[in-house]
């Protein structure tokens, strides 16, 4: 860490002295990215991103400034900015805060790991992802074969005028294959991701390959398989399917800053009202909601958010019925609602906003085979392959790569190009089963706020039916 724990203590006294309150972020960041192409490595990117984020708190209203200068000159500048800044706009305040919005934080946090992930070498990531994309050459008609590993390892260090002082490390990874069959006109990809905080055992070269294979031979039935029938039918959605469906129905829907108007410019608002809060029957009975940034080896498992409050497991849906929204402190002041530790900044140069972290799906007690032996004609769905939502979070799309009809109780057709669409409340309450086996899987790519920031979000769930839904074929 090149500037001190003294130093750090120094730049937050002097602005203290024009300050109610003062904090401190400094965020190391690096990245690498290894790709590779039908057998050809042909990228191996090396990204580092330094730097700190000051903010203070003057006349209730907090104010931000951001450098990549971390010596003690670099800090002093970037306080004197945020004490002016605050000056400047506090006349416009959406809300008078005090200290409770940062409260005192202690601790450190480091994701699990069995090996680390500073003695994984290139040549053995190189390897194993030659090793998958060897794999998917199951055909000729196997055109595209592509394998990436990324590498995330983060450093945040947070100070305040209060007493705070935490150290969270983060090693994170992210493995992707995918494999595209294509045959004249017709092309479909089927493909598998391996995301979390993990260490180099995530390398798993016999899996990965076992993985590609797969996928490969998917895509190939794939493109001689019949497109998706139309009706309304029983539905079932493999776990790498219920992220994106968790993700965009519920995640952002319950962000309470969004629910307040902040992102309404940008992202769009909320179908979700404060008053729906303990009363709205957001789903059947068996859907239980968590927000769980504790949960280990998720890609947004935490101790402590961004604002210093510590990471607990909350109930957002409990029963099907609305609790709690996704929101931080500030906006739990403001919104009189209650909310969860999930003020997180993107990077260093950006103000922490309301994020989704770790939101899961609850396991149930059905077994997939008893998922699919309470279907007397339906579909079962996996992998996201498009998305479409309205503003509103209320109207939804989804196409899937993969289908299988279902017929008695049994699975049967593998079919092309499924797709189904639904409106939130309504399809969650049409949840009529839910798996006892979860599966966790995340993404590095949930956007939201201006200047935009791009954040990383886990979400764990079972396989889940649902009853009679609008089920359609894609273009053939
Ligand atoms: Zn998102």
């Amino acid at each position: 860490m090149p500037h001190s724990t003294h130093a750090a203590q120094d730049a937050l006294k002097q602005a203290r002295q024009s300050a109610d309150w003062a904090g401190l972020r400094y965020s190391h960041e690096t990245t690498r990215r290894h790709e590779v192409r039908n057998d050809r490595p042909e990228k191996n990117e090396s990204t580092l991103d330094e730097g700190v984020m000051c903010e203070v708190l003057v006349d209730g209203h907090f104010a931000y400034a951001a450098t990549a200068d971390v010596s003690a000159t670099g800090l002093k500048r970037a306080f004197e900015r945020a004490i002016a800044s605050s000056r400047t706009t506090s006349g416009h305040k959406a809300h008078s805060f005090s200290l409770s919005a940062r409260p005192q934080a202690q601790g450190q946090y480091q994701s699990p790991y069995q090996k680390k992930l500073d003695d994984t070498t290139l040549t053995e990531i190189t390897d194993c992802l030659l090793a998958a994309s060897r794999a998917m050459q199951v055909c000729d008609l196997v055109v595209n074969r592509s394998a990436s590993a990324t590498t995330i390892q983060t450093r945040i260090d947070y100070f305040s005028s209060n007493g705070s002082d935490t150290c969270q490390s983060f090693d994170m990874v992210e493995i992707e294959l995918a494999a595209t069959a294509a045959q004249g006109l017709q092309a479909q990809s089927r493909s598998w991701s391996h995301t979390g905080q993990f260490g180099g055992e995530a390398f798993q070269c016999q899996t990965f390959a076992a993985q590609a294979q797969r996928i490969a031979s998917e895509a190939l039935e794939l493109l001689a398989a019949p497109n998706c029938p139309s009706g309304r039918m029983d539905l079932i959605l493999l776990p790498d399917q219920m992220m994106l469906q968790i993700h965009e129905s519920i995640g952002h829907p319950l962000e309470l800053d969004r629910i307040l108007g902040d992102e309404r410019n940008y992202a769009g608002w909320s179908f979700v009202k404060p008053a729906d809060f303990g009363s709205l029957q957001y789903g059947s009975a068996l859907m239980n909601i968590t927000f769980d940034p504790t949960k280990s080896g998720s890609l947004a498992s935490y101790a402590f958010d961004d604002g210093g409050n510590p990471a607990r497991r909350e109930f957002l849906i409990e029963k099907g019925v609305l609790k709690r929204g996704l929101g931080s402190l500030e906006s739990q002041q403001r919104s009189g609602l209650a909310g969860v530790a999930n003020f997180r900044s993107a990077s260093w140069n950006r103000a922490p906003i309301d994020r989704m972290a770790n939101i899961n799906l609850e396991a149930g007690t059905s077994t997939l085979q008893a998922l699919i032996g309470g279907v007397e004609s339906g579909i079962l769905m996996s992998t996201n392959r498009s998305w479409s939502i309205d503003d509103y979070r209320n109207k939804f799309q989804f196409g899937c790569e993969r289908g299988q009809l279902i017929k008695d109780g049994q699975l049967t057709q593998v079919v092309r190009n499924p797709n189904y669409r639904g409106v939130t409340v309504d399809f969650w309450n049409q949840l009529g089963g839910v798996g006892r086996e979860v599966s966790t899987y995340g993404t590095r790519f949930c956007g939201k706020g201006e200047p935009n920031q791009v954040i990383r979000v886990g979400h764990s769930s079972p396989a889940c039916l649902f009853r009679e839904v609008e089920v359609f074929g894609g273009q053939s």
